[in-house]
């Protein structure tokens, strides 16, 4: 049986009711369903609440009858505190990732959902180093198959030079239970990350995304005096806005946005402009702060001149062709955002213009920041650069989180997620001591 009592006052499941002294853990995931699936998304366009609903793939629930207990000696059970809604999670669980090449890899019977989430060490397996119990931990990112979980020796390259993130063994089933949403999950050391001491909680459930907003930057750090766009002000923007304040202070930081909150939020961070993001005119308008040469052909403005370098927090069809337009030269295009559909892209733009498009996913391995002193050069965990911003106050987290909700109004939170807050977290109960 699962070791952790009920936290008083605790929301019973839907449609279940309480149990003394039984298993009362829950927790969401998307339930390989491909036939429901695609009936939700036809009926989308007349409700379009329907993939959150019953109907659709996402299922919260136990996790087992019975709980099975840590699957292997380098497993550890975390109680959540705090978890994100964040912007792929939502995508999943809306069912909106169709027809790019991240859906032909074999989904799991269960994909668990919340990969923004600070919790604490509740339980360790025999072999666990990393971690004790009653340490603060996040997610490293989405809780995938590994070389590290999966125990193959000599690891495959990308787990060998710590972007476990990009492992080339991550389509065999995870052996964990549970993530961000639910009040408890079990994953291997090698997922977790230790929150250092002297940050809070609102700040460390931002360190997965913050480290993504750190690895982009970190593709190509900015030379002193250099432009860059970054499209989209959703909180990966924010966050990539102040990143490049703090590791390349001198770049001059053009933010796009059409979202009334977002450019309220970006108001403090300094940037040396705001234009719309809509299609056509960001293209004139950045074109117009780059003073670069704009051309006509067949309905679309080309560019001549332009951006050093372009991250893209959208995804869509429409910004990342105005960022391969809008790069110069010897630029770079950084796709931060997941891609919700396979996008049309002019390969002429990239071949003329010799413009690097580079990708992000999750946390790994970077270059020491600028700032780092001569006994902390080599290698950094993304995560450990977004820590250090954080305790700095570099990151700035006050006007990120818009919203808090109790965790067992999941659903609520999600219908909230649509109405343009920053981020929205959920509140799980704290246990006696914890
Ligand atoms: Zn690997």
């Amino acid at each position: 049986m699962c070791g952790l009592p009920l936290p008083q006052g605790h929301a019973t499941l839907p449609g279940e009711q309480q149990e003394k002294g039984k298993v009362t853990v829950w927790c969401v995931w998307l339930e390989r369903a491909p036939v429901r699936g695609t009936l939700a998304r036809a009926i989308r366009p007349l409700w379009p609440g329907v993939t959150l609903s019953r109907l659709g793939r996402m299922r919260m629930g136990r996790p087992a009858r019975r709980d099975p207990g840590l699957p292997g000696g380098r497993w550890v059970r975390v109680r959540n505190r705090q978890a994100g809604i964040s912007e792929a999670d939502l995508a999943l669980a809306r069912g909106m990732l169709q027809g790019t090449a991240a859906q032909a890899i074999p989904q799991p019977k269960r994909r668990y959902l919340g990969r923004e989430v600070v919790g604490r060490v509740t339980e360790v397996g025999p072999d666990v180093s990393l971690v004790e119990v009653g340490d603060r931990v996040v997610l490293n990112g989405e809780p995938l198959s590994t070389c590290a979980t999966l125990g193959l020796q000599p690891p495959c390259r990308p787990c060998a030079t710590g972007n476990p993130a990009l492992c080339q063994h991550r389509a065999v089933p995870w052996g964990g239970t549970g993530a961000g949403w639910g009040d408890e999950m079990i994953v291997h050391e090698s997922q977790l990350f230790l929150v250092p001491d002297a940050l809070t909680d609102d700040q460390a459930v931002l360190l997965e995304p913050a480290a993504r907003a750190v690895r982009a930057v970190l593709q190509r750090l900015p030379e002193p005096g250099m432009e860059v766009l970054v499209i989209g002000g959703n909180l990966i923007g924010l966050l990539l806005c102040a990143t490049l304040k703090a590791l390349a202070p001198s770049t001059q930081i053009v933010l796009a946005t059409d979202q009334p909150h977002e450019v309220a939020a970006a108001g403090a961070l300094g940037l040396a402009g705001i234009i719309p993001a809509r299609g056509g005119v960001i293209t004139r308008r950045g074109a117009a702060l780059t003073n670069a040469q704009t051309f006509q052909r067949g309905g679309t403005t080309y560019v001549l001149g332009g951006f050093d370098i372009i991250y893209d927090c959208l995804g869509t069809n429409a910004s990342l062709g105005e960022a391969v337009r809008l790069a110069q030269s010897g630029g770079m295009v950084v796709i931060v955002a997941a891609p919700a559909r396979a996008v049309r892209l002019d390969p002429s733009l990239v071949q003329q213009d010799e413009v690097s498009i580079v990708g992000v996913a999750e946390a790994g391995s970077e270059p020491a920041p600028p700032d780092a002193k001569e006994n902390q050069q080599g290698r950094w965990s993304s995560l450990a650069v977004a820590a250090r911003l954080l305790r700095k106050g570099q990151i700035a987290t006050d006007s990120l989180i818009t919203q808090r909700v109790p965790a067992e109004r999941l659903r609520r939170a999600l219908r909230l997620a649509r109405s343009g807050a920053t981020r929205i977290v959920l509140i799980y109960e704290e246990m006696a001591g914890s």
